[in-house]
């Protein structure tokens, strides 16, 4: 009998098309689940390891780290999954728990974490391996393709979302994957959205207004009142400055993207004041279990454009250009 194999979108290299390869299907190590993968979303860190703006990756590399799936093997120290059952699989695949971050609730900044489609292979393919204490179960009432975008675009969202206190009146630069779960958690909390897109996008605008954002306008543009707080999901630099300018006294900005262009230069006056700048990084087990709990009783609806798996690299290309509205989620 010939041995079982899988398939999978393979990267060899940074700046180069990913391409189909068949591989062995891999066993469970004691505390692996091994999934037979129904949906995998394409993340803008997907294309920041491709374009080798990420310079760590295990290569060859399999990307995809908004991976749903059904498990279909599992190790013996596995608890609480059964064959079957659906699983999620986000960014955070492990943490040693013993780091000074990981003993101080902060596991997203461990020391030795390994992150899933970057050094642990991912779902850009048929099955995946995933280490079941990073997995979680999923909420009901989401077809695959549409959890898929919770598990990066939703959790690294609320985790931006949280760093954001209580502000009520929020921007949000980058009216992406991530923006559109975001705004629909911030209206549900009480919080107004001012939306800002490339300064031409008319239909990234109309998108975030159909999403409840109270204004949109080009990342050029000032909006019509100060803002309390602001997510920057854009990979852009230059629009630090231009989130700093938009605040309040004490008002707060936030890079919610693992890469960015340069910073330019700004003047002090931006920052005084006590505004403050920050990043977000990663997420912990904690953030998607809240967040999880939380998305379907806003309830937050994800905006899907399905492509099949073979169709990766044109996934990637179009997340580049800018011509989704809403997530790519490969199917295999
Ligand atoms: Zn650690
Ligand atoms: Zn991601």
């Amino acid at each position: 009998m010939p041995p079982l194999t899988m398939h999978a979108m393979l990267l060899d290299a940074a700046r180069q098309p990913l391409r189909i390869a068949e591989l062995p299907l891999p066993e469970p190590g004691p505390q692996q689940l091994r999934l037979r993968v129904t949906a995998c979303g394409v993340c803008r860190t997907d294309l920041h390891i491709v374009d080798g703006e990420l310079t760590d990756p295990k290569l060859p590399l399999v990307l995809g780290h908004e991976i749903v799936g059904r498990v279909e093997a599992l190790g013996a120290e596995v608890e609480g999954f059964a064959i079957g059952d659906r699983v999620g699989v986000p960014w955070l695949g492990f943490t040693d728990g013993t780091c000074p971050y990981c003993r101080t609730g902060r596991e997203n900044l461990c020391d030795d974490a390994r992150f899933t489609g970057y050094q642990i292979d991912g779902g850009y393919a048929s099955h995946t391996l995933a280490d079941a204490r990073y997995c979680f179960h999923l909420p009901e009432g989401y077809s695959d393709a549409e959890a898929a975008p919770l598990l990066c675009a939703g959790l690294i969202g609320y985790r931006s979302l949280k760093m954001t206190g209580d502000a009520r009146r929020l921007g949000i630069y980058g009216f992406g994957a991530a923006a559109h779960i975001v705004a629909q958690v911030a209206r549900h909390q009480g919080r107004q959205i001012f939306a800002f897109t490339r300064p031409v996008d008319g239909q990234a605008q109309a998108f975030a207004r159909e999403l409840g954002a109270v204004w949109a306008g080009g990342s050029d543009e000032a909006p019509p009142e100060a803002l309390d707080a602001a997510i920057i999901f854009a990979p852009i630099g230059a629009l630090v400055p231009a989130a700093l300018k938009a605040l309040r006294k004490g008002g707060v900005v936030v890079c919610g993207g693992i890469h960015m262009s340069d910073i330019p230069n700004f003047p002090y006056d931006l920052l005084w004041e006590e505004r403050v700048l920050r990043s977000v990084a990663n997420l912990t087990r904690e953030d998607a279990h809240e967040f999880l709990a939380l998305a379907p009783k806003v309830p937050v609806k994800t905006t899907v454009v399905p492509m099949p798996l073979i169709e990766a690299n044109q996934a990637l290309d179009r997340l580049r250009k800018g011509q989704l509205t809403g997530a790519a989620v490969l199917v295999p």
